[in-house]
């Protein structure tokens, strides 16, 4: 017998009945958003029981609303890799950053999971046709699946989706219609299409398979983390995260992954709530925007400008409702950032921590950064990003005309004093693309202040081993920065400083200081007006991350 029941359930009325057909609305009140639920009939055993299963989603399948195994339909989704960063983790000077790799799905973005459980619900009700509205994952996730399934898929989306996406779709053979028009005006048209032919309509976070998929995520993550940091205080194998950030559309990943949370809890697998880092792109952040002005519900966003297709869903749904309850209640954010933003740090991410992905998901790790610069992450949080896609073909505009470079070297800009931190020091680095010497006697240390610089986009780049060796190349190479170490042996930052300050010809060359320790107040007034920035070491890296980082290198 399986260990847990399934049940239809209606948060509006209450109502509840065996989850043996699928319904699109409450038979009782005509509430639209259903849930499943799951009642134990025997004890889980999760973590023993787990052990021996393939690593697919399919591994938790007791809670997910599928009766009949032998109507999987299966590519091999889910069991993707949480793999911790190390540089990007570094820069950021998070000691506990992970990755959840949901490149590694079959179709490349975490849709696989959605798609999977959603055609595989199909099959267990005899349903061969379906129409999907997407911005782009969905319908080739979808594709693929019903491609293997035998269902006859017409998917609608937008015209901004990048042609690679939409040649993907057809190859798996789906009917795709492209529809010049918002996300929602999308959305409307394929309603109106299937309700015309009297196909089923796929509904987003209201369809239950969809939103039970992304649960399977949260399980994995829970999963990791009890092997890594063990089990929690009052016995609980696994561990919930302090954050989750995730890059969101429609909020079907963030809203999946907190009933997931719930359920653990529920069924002592873990503990407590992750705080969650809901990221939209400024061209398009509806929730952003609702929540930030306290509404209990989110307007639609007029005319979306936004080239990052896969988040344009302009007219929330009941997501945020439910991720706005979630925030007031555990805490947690909604924010927004450039979709210039996103692709730094696409670069940043793919040249650091060797991470192809797509911009969308780039906009979570944009927005981890955020986070992170206002102190809204602290350095000891255990922290997960959902690495929802990848960027199998790099679209135009990511690399278009990056080769020339806008420079704004005008006084203003360099006299800007830049707040502490690794970060906000390389802001002003960004607005060089000129020659960095790096004057540093830790040999690790400087390999990795060169390998984040060269993330940057700085490619001219010059290391010192000391400050008499500093000075020699100041004066040989003029470079247009300088990052200084301020204790070395011999002659030490100060004395660079010091010298390079009492020269006209180096006088002005900005210098952004790097030091271990805590500055005593005359040595602060040593330094002030004089430098750029000032980074504490330990603010980004700590000796032992070095350390491991150094004998990777070597092993
Ligand atoms: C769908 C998708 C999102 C947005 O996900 P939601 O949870 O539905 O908001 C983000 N990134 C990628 C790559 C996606 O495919
Ligand atoms: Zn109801």
């Amino acid at each position: 017998m399986r260990p847990t029941k399934v049940k239809l359930y209606c948060p509006n009325c209450g109502y509840s009945e065996d989850y043996t057909r699928l319904l699109s609305s409450c038979p009782s009140c005509g509430e639209t958003y259903l849930d499943a639920v799951y009642e134990l009939q025997s004890p889980l055993n999760w973590p023993a029981a787990l052990r021996d299963r393939p690593p697919t989603m399919w591994r938790f399948h007791e809670l997910l609303p599928i009766r009949d195994l032998s109507k999987i339909v299966s590519l091999g989704e889910g069991g993707t890799p949480l793999i911790k960063s190390q540089n990007f983790g570094a820069m950021l000077g998070l000691n506990h950053l992970y990755i959840k790799d949901e490149r590694q799905g079959p179709t490349g973005s975490f849709k696989d999971r959605q798609a999977a459980l959603a055609i595989s619900s199909i099959r267990e009700y005899d349903i061969n046709e379906l129409v999907v509205a997407s911005t782009g994952n969905v319908a080739i996730a979808y594709s693929a699946y019903a491609a293997r399934a035998g269902v006859e898929l017409t998917a609608f989306t937008i015209s901004s989706v990048p042609p690679e996406k939409m040649r993907e779709v057809t190859l798996y053979g789906t009917e795709l219609v492209k529809v010049t028009g918002t996300y929602d005006q999308a959305k409307q048209v394929a309603r109106r299409f299937a309700e015309s032919k009297g196909l089923p309509f796929d509904r987003g976070v209201k369809s239950i398979a969809a939103k039970e998929s992304m649960k399977t995520i949260a399980f994995e993550i829970a999963e990791e983390l009890g092997k890594i940091y063990g089990p929690t205080p009052s016995g609980r194998p696994w561990r919930t995260p302090d954050w989750y950030i995730q890059a969101v559309s429609g909020g079907l990943g963030p809203v999946g992954i907190l009933k997931a949370f719930r359920e653990m809890e529920q069924f002592g697998l873990s503990e407590g709530m992750p705080k969650l880092g809901n990221i939209q792109s400024s061209g398009c952040d509806p929730m952003v925007r609702a929540y930030k002005a306290g509404l209990e519900e989110a307007p639609p966003f007029i005319n979306p400008e936004t080239r990052i297709a896969t988040v344009a869903t302009d007219v929330p749904g009941i997501a945020y409702k439910i991720l706005r309850e979630a925030l007031l209640t555990h805490g947690g954010v909604f924010e927004s950032v450039s979709d210039e933003e996103a692709y730094e740090a696409l670069k940043m991410v793919a040249r650091l921590d060797g991470f192809s992905v797509e911009p969308a998901t780039a906009l979570a790790f944009a927005g981890l950064i955020k986070l992170v610069r206002d102190h809204i992450i602290h350095p000891d949080e255990i922290v997960v990003v959902n690495c929802t896609g990848h960027t199998f073909p790099v679209e135009k505009h990511i690399l278009g005309g990056e080769l020339v470079r806008d420079v704004d070297v005008t006084p203003a800009a360099r006299r800007e004093v830049p707040q502490e931190g690794l970060l906000s020091a390389l802001e002003a680095v960004d607005q060089f693309v000129g020659r960095v010497l790096v004057i540093e006697d830790d040999l690790g240390a400087a390999q990795l202040m060169m390998r984040i610089l060269r993330a940057h986009g700085v490619e001219d780049l010059l290391h010192a081993p000391n400050g008499e060796a500093g000075v020699r190349m100041v004066e040989r190479y003029q470079p247009h920065l300088v990052v200084l170490d301020l204790m070395m042996p011999g002659m030490d930052g100060f004395g660079v400083l010091d010298y390079m300050r009492s020269h006209e010809d180096y006088r002005d060359i900005p210098v952004v200081v790097v030091t271990a320790k805590d500055l005593t107040n005359e040595e602060r007034d040593r330094l002030s007006g004089q430098v750029q920035g000032l980074l504490q070491k330990g603010s980004f890296i700590d000796d032992a991350t070095l350390q491991d980082l150094i004998d990777e290198k070597l092993s």
